[in-house]
């Protein structure tokens, strides 16, 4: 048996007490659309400029764009916390399921 600290607020968690493990993934969304640039564009430009913006960021800020994971081990208080933030963002989100995390899906794009 260990003793667990919330890595939200710290709160020490004894051993043997209730704890949560939390995980959340962001993935980049591609829905095979790019727009034509505009005839007068130079693409040479285009891609200096896009070069130029890429370069002043580190690796992990990329990767992180792309696909990013995070995991936290929290108390029972932060669970509730985390647990009503995630909540209240689905009222703008409509999901057909009822369930926190509807996955897998079952709708047909
Ligand atoms: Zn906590």
């Amino acid at each position: 048996m260990e003793e667990h600290t919330c890595q939200n607020c710290g709160t020490r968690i004894p051993a043997g007490d209730v704890y949560y493990n939390f995980s959340a993934k962001f993935i980049s969304g591609f829905d095979n659309y790019i727009p034509d640039a505009k005839p007068e564009t130079d693409p040479e430009r285009l891609i200096t400029e896009a070069c130029k913006v890429i370069l002043q960021r580190s690796e992990q800020e990329l990767m992180d764009e792309v696909y990013e994971e995070i995991s936290l081990l929290l108390c029972p208080g932060c669970r509730n916390k985390v647990r009503s933030y995630l909540l209240s963002l689905k009222k703008t989100v409509k999901t057909k399921s009822e369930k926190i995390l509807p996955f897998p899906t079952k709708e047909k794009r």
